[in-house]
């Protein structure tokens, strides 16, 4: 059995979300009182919120690399990066350890693949859905389309990531936001919506949903177990 470095912070909410799902998984496969170790390295998120904004890449890979190398001293033995958006710098974290990477888009995609679904929606923050680097991945690696909303809706997407979510406030209003938007994207010929943001899962459950829903932070959870119990 591995030990899970979880590379969080991003937000503190899906972090912790992460950290359940984690445990649960493994009671469920494990069973009794017995769960996969686990270290967790917690990072500032206004300090990465402010790199987004002034689209400093570069420095963000480096401030997480650091961290990702905190994470594998103290013991991990795989990484998992809680935040879709912070995948835009996976190679420079990837490239700073020695460990196993659990990228987050090819958890997703196996998912989705296996359901036979080649044209999904995509929600997320702006980054992840207007950078290529999800979407590129998605495309290149595993011939999946994603389609992503239009504007105003990506702002709309966005705002509740950073102005809700992340701030630990869930609202009615705006998951009705949401369903609407899941709903033009099925008229765009989406044939699933990917929730490709780790805040999402808090905010909308297939229950909501007029398309099946993968979302990334339970399909990123299942592939890291996999990895860790391997
Ligand atoms: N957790 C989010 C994601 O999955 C957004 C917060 C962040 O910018 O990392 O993209």
């Amino acid at each position: 059995m591995r030990t899970i470095g979880m590379l969080g912070g991003m937000s503190w909410e899906s972090s912790a979300e992460y950290y359940r799902l984690i445990n649960e998984g493994s009671r469920g496969r494990l069973g009794g009182h017995r769960t996969v170790p686990t270290v967790l390295f917690s990072v500032d998120f206004a300090e990465v919120a402010a790199m987004q904004e002034a689209g400093a890449w570069g420095q963000a890979g480096e401030f997480l690399a650091d961290a990702a190398r905190r994470v594998q001293q103290a013991g991990a033995e795989l990484i998992v990066l809680c935040t879709n958006t912070m995948h835009q710098v996976a190679d420079t974290i990837e490239k700073a350890v020695d460990v196993p990477f659990a990228h987050i888009v090819d958890a997703t995609a196996q998912r989705i693949a296996a359901a036979g679904h080649r044209k999904v929606g995509l929600l997320g923050t702006r980054y992840t859905m207007e950078l290529d680097f999800y979407r590129a991945r998605m495309r290149d690696l595993h011939g999946i389309e994603v389609v992503v909303p239009a504007e105003p809706d990506r702002s709309l997407v966005h705002d509740v990531i950073y102005r809700e979510l992340t701030r630990n406030r869930v609202e009615d209003g705006s998951r009705a936001q949401y369903v609407r938007v899941i709903r033009e994207l099925a008229d765009r010929g989406a044939e699933a919506v990917v929730l490709g943001c780790t805040e999402i899962t808090l905010l909308i459950g297939p229950e909501d949903s007029p398309l099946p829903l993968f979302d990334s932070t339970r399909l990123h959870v299942e592939h890291v177990l996999d990895l860790a119990l391997s």
